[in-house]
């Protein structure tokens, strides 16, 4: 017993000269001073603001701070510095191709691995990365939990990327989007991890537990993927089951019946506005029910103009009705068409994402809304508005910098100069600085266990 106690008093010892030690090491202090600085919340700018950072957080927010002696100065004077964008539906661990899968992605599931499509989800982070966008909500055909474990190594400080708010596989009743063979369902278990089949009260409380337990951060759930989809009861059931582990839930709706037992239910957010009747939107906006649209547009490499028109209708009337609206991709496909018209250079993950913009600008949708959608809504929506978001002291600092002024010309955000994500620079000039987010090791790893 007491050769124990001694041995407790070694490691209190060790612990606490290790906590002097990281102590004596000061995080080191940024500061930039930014031409002008954007709250997307009140859609002002404010000139000639200093920001002070110290290690991975916003310290002071002001005009004519002092800058500490020592401090790294990034002058951005000539710059509109702003919140990292979001990107609040997508995903980043599937990509379906028009070769050789005719755009179907039950044969990209079939024939590309987990650890390959994890290793496509880190590239395209770190191109949305580069576009601007530093918070993504990756909900699911993840393959299984490629977007929990990238989520997962970029907090830790294996490589750049955005914050990835992940939720595993989608949950849905018999069949999830897929109709699979007798064959393949009942004797190789084809639908997960695509999807997790939950077909009663105890099996949506399960799945939804699993997820969580394997790294979700949102639950999604299939409302009406099928004729049998879930009962006003069914998403209750999940959203209270959901909040025990921190989660909000997300609903795939594509059915105007879906949608309505979603609104009813009380659920946090409804994915793709298409199914959505004006006295529904209205119902969202009573109700503060976040829209992920995902409104793709109308481009050489996608869309027709008929769905086009379509969409531009149901997004401005959501708006008009006031609905919470956040920037929404569904990106999960790539075509040999997807080249810069202009150099026939490819075109990137960010540049696809941002071309989203063409289907807010059709709907007249004013600037400062369309920048508030893409930031402080997607942060809300998120549910990660207290940590992320707002250029405000205790936040973390991830803040992009534009040339021009998106309050004015939201067309700003394509040409993207600067990004900082956690206090360290990603980007600076136009041009990719990554080094310092690549380590052989977990250096962000929190004390103790890791948790997820
Ligand atoms: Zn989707």
């Amino acid at each position: 017993m007491k050769k124990r106690t001694g041995m407790f008093c070694l490691l209190l010892v060790v612990l606490l000269v290790g906590v002097a030690a990281a102590q004596s090491q000061p995080a080191p202090i940024t500061a930039i001073k930014a031409g002008r600085l954007i709250d997307p919340e009140t859609g002002t700018a404010a000139t000639n603001q200093v920001i002070l950072i110290e290690g991975e957080k916003i310290k002071a927010v002001g005009p004519n701070l002092a800058i500490p002696a020592g401090a790294v100065v990034i002058d951005l004077s000539k710059l509109t510095v702003l919140p990292g964008l979001v990107d609040a539906h997508t995903h980043m661990a599937i990509t379906y191709k028009e070769q050789p899968e005719n755009n179907y992605y039950y044969l990209t599931y079939i024939m590309e691995s987990t650890p390959l499509r994890a290793i496509q989800a880190a590239s395209n982070g770190i191109q949305l990365l580069n576009s601007g966008f530093t918070v993504v909500r990756d909900v699911g055909n993840n393959a299984l939990y490629a977007d929990a474990a990238l989520r997962q190594a970029i907090e830790q400080g294996w490589l750049p990327g955005p914050t990835v708010i992940p939720s595993g596989p989608m949950i849905g009743s018999t069949g999830g989007q897929f109709w699979p063979t007798p064959e393949m369902y009942k004797y190789h278990n084809i639908m997960f991890p695509e999807y997790i089949d939950a077909n009663s009260p105890d099996e949506i409380v399960r799945a939804i537990r699993e997820n969580m337990l394997f790294g979700a951060k949102t639950i999604k759930l299939c409302i009406d993927c099928k004729p049998w989809g879930y009962s006003v009861e069914d998403i209750k059931l999940a959203i209270s089951e959901a909040a025990k582990g921190g989660c909000k839930v997300e609903g795939h709706v594509q059915t105007t019946d879906g949608a309505q037992r979603a609104i009813d239910a009380g659920i946090h957010m409804i994915a793709h506005g298409n199914a959505l009747t004006p006295e529904q939107h209205q119902q969202m906006a009573v109700k503060g029910i976040f829209l992920n649209g995902t409104d793709t547009p109308f481009m050489p490499y996608r869309g027709n103009e008929q769905a086009f028109k379509r969409t531009v209708a149901n997004l401005r009337d959501a708006w008009e009705k006031k609905v919470p609206l956040t920037f929404s991709t569904d990106l999960d496909y790539w075509n040999e068409r997807m080249k810069n018209e202009k150099t026939g250079e490819w075109l990137t993950r960010g540049d696809l994402t941002i071309a989203f913009l063409e289907t807010w600008k059709a709907a007249d949708i004013p600037q400062a809304d369309i920048l508030r959608a893409m930031t402080i809504n997607g942060y809300k929506s998120a549910d990660i508005i207290k940590e992320r978001g707002p250029i405000k002291p205790g936040f973390y600092a991830d803040l992009i910098a534009v040339a021009g002024d998106p309050l004015t010309d939201i067309d700003a955000l394509r040409n993207v100069q600067f990004v900082m994500k956690n206090g360290m620079v990603f980007k600076k000039d136009g041009v990719m600085t990554p080094e310092k987010f690549f380590h052989p090791g977990p250096v962000r790893m929190p004390s103790g266990r890791w948790t997820r």
